[in-house]
């Protein structure tokens, strides 16, 4: 079973990860937390020992590391015995740290596409350029990337799989649409890192239209949606990291990404764009300094961390889907709202921090069993079980989403069963495992005659085909 965690990265996102990796300490096992700067990482320990966060005494640890260095980011994983690496540092990370889970064997779960600074808005699908390349690295190693497990991307991209598996016979389209409309007092400020933040927009927008990407500009294209608890709110199509691996996985046609803006953000944004100073490319100063304006900007901004006390209102965030089901028409919304003041009183951090880092802790969590809610069936039939918001990892490391699979169990009864896990385009996993006596802080489990969830431990998972270490998307195999 994969124990202790190791953390990359200081932020918004790795405060909200470091809380919830401390509420579930006894499962996760020691929890260390690495960033360029110890500061920031010794303050997100101090605010876990404030909040009483930690589930059960154990490890928390601060380590200054540049992740940029793959021997250094391998000696920390290696050292601190971490066999779960959550990389929420910047994304220009990506590269060095799947390098480092590579050779180290730590699985590897990140919420944001690689990137690399000198460029913006790479073509699709972007995931192709880096990530995708490494396929074959993490198979030969046994090492699993679950990329970009945020919320979006990340749970959209599990709303797009839930509707295809669960919802509909054909998916005409996914409208994913975030809205933020929470207010965070100040003149202005972004809620995640601003250089990464405007980098989305700075250059073309890639949606998935008709089968194939097309490109449009920034602030092009509007469209009012009417959402729960937000209400009607003014959106934009954006390029988004998910685009990418959607696209890819679930054989939809339209699928486009709307991102809420207020009319004050659109005119800063612009006025900073148009004067070069959201460029990523550097210039030289009369005093001859070299400096990137992006960066520049960056530096004068508001950290987006320190937005969190005074943010109030919520967000909605969800897949718009629409197909056909049984002959008709249909449109469903899967969605999330989440609360800026109540996240902030939980962990001390903003709703878009939250959403990010909730997900990537359940992936970490949910390795090395799985909870099985018996769907139909009587005493030696045949049963199905239904698995689709749980991970399940090979007890060697490996892992596979579940809900990428349609699952077909032994029989009802059973203490261990063989679990055949029949993945869409990737063949069988067979897992056998064994009715847990305990969940996981020790009570005693509901029997499963009852019809209640019954928990299962994975003893051991072969894959029937050859498609190990793959890396995964939340949305399929990539
Ligand atoms: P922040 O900018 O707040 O934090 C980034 C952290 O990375 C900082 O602590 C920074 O350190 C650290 N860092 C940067 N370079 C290095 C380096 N070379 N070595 C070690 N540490 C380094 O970002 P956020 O917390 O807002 O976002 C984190 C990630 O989550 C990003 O990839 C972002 O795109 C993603 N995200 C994903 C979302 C989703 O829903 N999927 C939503 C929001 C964000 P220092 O403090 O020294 O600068």
């Amino acid at each position: 079973m994969k124990r202790n965690v190791l953390i990359i990265g200081a932020g918004g996102v790795a405060h909200v990860v470091a809380h919830k990796c401390a509420q579930n300490n006894a499962r996760l096992g020691n929890i260390h937390i690495a960033s360029r700067t110890l500061a920031k990482c010794q303050a997100i320990i101090d605010s876990i020992r404030d909040k009483g966060a930690m589930q059960r005494p154990g490890t928390l640890q601060a380590h200054a590391l540049d992740a940029m260095d793959v021997e250094a980011t391998k000696f920390l994983i290696r050292a601190t015995r971490s066999q779960i690496v959550i990389n929420v540092g910047s994304p220009f990370l990506n590269m060095s740290v799947l390098a480092a889970c590579i050779d180290t064997g730590a699985a590897y779960l990140d919420t944001a596409i690689h990137e690399d600074p000198a460029k913006v808005c790479e073509t699709p699908p972007w995931y192709a350029n880096y990530e995708w390349k490494r396929r074959d690295a993490c198979k030969k190693a046994g090492v699993t990337a679950v990329l970009g497990v945020g919320f979006d991307p990340g749970v959209v991209n599990a709303y797009g799989r839930y509707a295809a598996d669960h919802c509909f016979d054909r998916i005409d389209s996914i409208d994913i649409i975030d809205i933020n409309a929470g207010s965070h007092g100040r003149y202005f400020a972004t809620n995640f890192d601003p250089e990464i933040n405007f980098r989305e927009f700075t250059s073309t927008v890639w949606s998935w239209e008709n089968n194939a990407w097309k490109a449009s500009k920034m602030f092009e294209h509007s469209k009012e949606w009417d959402m729960p608890v937000t209400g009607k709110v003014t959106t934009y199509l954006t390029g988004h990291d998910e685009l990418h691996s959607m696209s890819k996985n679930l054989g939809v046609p339209d699928i486009r990404f709307w991102m809420s803006f207020g009319e004050h953000y659109i005119n800063v944004f612009t006025v900073l764009k148009n004067l070069g100073l959201l460029s990523e490319k550097p210039v030289r100063t009369a005093r001859g300094q070299e400096v990137v304006p992006l960066e520049v900007v960056k530096a004068v901004l508001p950290d987006p961390a320190s937005l969190a006390p005074d943010y109030t209102g919520k967000t909605c965030i969800g897949d718009l889907v629409k197909g056909v089901r049984n002959g008709q028409p249909r449109e469903v919304l899967l969605y999330n709202v989440c609360d800026h003041k109540v996240c902030y009183e939980e962990v001390g951090s903003q709703a878009i921090s939250y959403t990010a880092g909730v997900p990537a802790v359940a992936a970490a969590h949910e390795r090395g069993d799985i909870a099985l809610p018996w769907r139909r069936g009587r005493d030696g039939d045949a049963w199905e079980v239904q698995v689709s918001e749980h991970l399940v990892r090979r007890s060697t490391g490996r892992m596979a989403l579940a809900d990428l699979c349609n699952i077909t169990v032994a029989r009802h009864g059973d203490d261990e069963a063989t679990v055949a896990f029949v993945l869409d385009d990737a063949g069988v996993v067979e897992a056998r495992v064994r009715r847990s006596r305990a969940d996981e802080i020790g009570r005693p489990v509901c029997s499963g005659a009852c019809g209640a969830a019954v928990r299962y431990e994975l003893v051991s998972m072969r894959i029937a085909s050859e498609q190990r270490g793959r890396v995964l998307t939340a949305s399929g195999v990539a």
